[in-house]
């Protein structure tokens, strides 16, 4: 091979489909040409993104920076200062955009779904049923009522909980399921509900990376009893720490906002106990400031998906995450996929995602294991309340059917972007993880040897 031709396949490596199209009808397509592969880039070949970043996340511009600043001299600083601040005034729009009737801002999600469950009176000696598959938090907000988290396994495309396996873990102490909307898309809510519905029990969705989402023409957090978001920094819509719940019952969601404010009610008499949640008036600025865009940038990430959704369907061993019928927009906080090796040669998906890499365009396995097999479930049950309030059969059998097969091989299968800022990209930006992927499938044979 002489150098020319060396450097003309380089060339064609790197360029787009569509770049190459446009510049000669006499150069085959990409597809064609790497038949012949292109030389990965961890071989000494030429990455197929270089030099070029991504959009950066948390998101700010002027309006965030201005609100900020207006609070900072209007001295209110705490919203129960005034009647108008920022958290207020936040809580009516966002309850306005997720289409509920009532919301109650606090200070993160964690804090928004502990909220849910004092204010649904759960606590020692209850049982809520939720998914291994999630952060932290979702089960710390149980487990600060000091009531048990149950874990169900998942299903195994959509990586979200599996109704079934939720309807077979139900016992007599069960209260609450806490569907988790994970990377942003709807979870099997309809099935969610009709079991929660048959059995009595409360549905709190932990919709914390699910803002704006649609699924059925409602958004996740309003389709439960109540539901709860983040704005943690990495979140769609982000504040550095911060959360909210949402709910339709005037009732309850006045509750909630008794247990966030140390148990006093807006009459101003300590009825509960609580813990103080409250956000702040700083935290409310930033997000007032970063709503003006939000709908534009939903949009953005949506059609990006949809793109790099229609480019991946053709290239076996990667598997987009499966959405559920009725879901006609998602959040987009994380773009999922399955890594199947079996169609990429037996090479481990360590491997795969070094090489991905090296191509310029990192994948992220995410959570490593489920919560299932974190040491947190040894410490509860060495705890007095959970030995006072569980029958030692009920605890034996909890530990035994501590297993969640389906989620394992999620965490093992797992390839993903951090969707918040990325997705906000160009097309030509989805192009380049569609054809570093693309690259990798076509080299194959190559990835056992590196
Ligand atoms: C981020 C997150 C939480 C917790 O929210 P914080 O604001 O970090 O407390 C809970 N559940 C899910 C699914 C999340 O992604």
């Amino acid at each position: 091979m002489d150098k020319n031709e060396l450097t003309r396949r380089q060339l064609l490596a790197t360029a787009s489909l569509g770049t190459i199209a446009a510049v000669s009808p006499n150069i085959p397509a990409y597809a064609n040409i790497t038949k012949k592969a292109a030389k990965l880039a961890i071989l000494g070949g030429e990455p197929v993104r270089k030099n070029k970043t991504w959009p950066r996340w948390p998101y700010w511009d002027d309006n965030v920076v201005d609100s900020v600043v207006k609070t900072t001299k209007s001295r209110i600083w705490c919203r129960i200062q005034s009647k108008s601040g920022t958290v207020p005034t936040f809580e009516k729009k966002f309850a306005q955009m997720i289409g509920a009737k009532f919301c109650v801002a606090t200070g993160s999600g964690t804090q928004a779904l502990h909220t849910c469950v004092e204010a649904l009176g759960i606590g020692a000696g209850d049982e809520v049923i939720t998914s291994p598959y999630t952060d932290p938090g979702t089960i710390a907000s149980i487990l600060a009522a000091r009531a048990l988290p149950v874990l169900a396994d998942l299903d195994r495309e959509s990586y979200q909980l599996d109704p079934e396996d939720v309807e077979r873990r139900i016992t007599e102490n069960t209260k609450a399921i806490m569907p988790v909307h994970m990377m942003g898309q709807p979870c099997n809510m309809e099935a969610i509900c009709q079991i929660a519905k048959k059995h009595n029990l409360k549905v709190i969705e932990d919709a914390c990376q699910a803002h704006l989402a649609e699924y059925q023409g409602k958004k996740p957090g309003t389709i439960g009893d109540l539901g709860c978001f983040s704005f943690q920094s990495s979140k769609t819509i982000a504040c550095g720490e911060g959360g909210a719940i949402v709910g339709n019952d005037e009732e309850l969601m006045d509750k909630c906002y008794t247990v966030h404010n140390h148990g006093t009610s807006r009459r101003g008499r300590t009825e509960v106990a609580g813990p103080k949640y409250r956000m702040n008036e700083f935290e409310a600025a930033v997000l007032l400031g970063q709503l003006s865009g939000v709908q534009e940038r939903f949009a953005r990430r949506n059609k990006n998906a949809a793109y790099l959704t229609s480019r991946l369907k053709d290239i076996p061993g990667i598997v987009p995450q499966k959405l559920y019928e009725g879901t006609t927009s998602g959040s987009f906080y994380i773009y999922a996929t399955t890594y199947r090796k079996e169609h990429f040669n037996g090479a481990d998906r360590s491997k795969f995602l070094k090489v991905m890499s090296a191509e310029g365009v990192s994948l992220s396995p995410y959570i490593r294991q489920g919560l299932h097999k974190e040491p947190w479930i040894d410490h509860i049950l060495t705890q007095k309340v959970y030995k006072k309030m569980f029958s030692e059969k009920r605890l034996q059998r909890y530990r035994e059917e501590n297993q969640c097969p389906n989620c394992d091989k999620v965490c093992q299968e797992m390839a993903m972007i951090w969707a918040s800022g990325p997705l906000l990209g160009t097309k030509e930006d989805m192009a380049n993880i569609a054809d570093a992927i693309e690259k990798v499938y076509e080299n194959r044979d190559k990835l056992n040897s590196i």
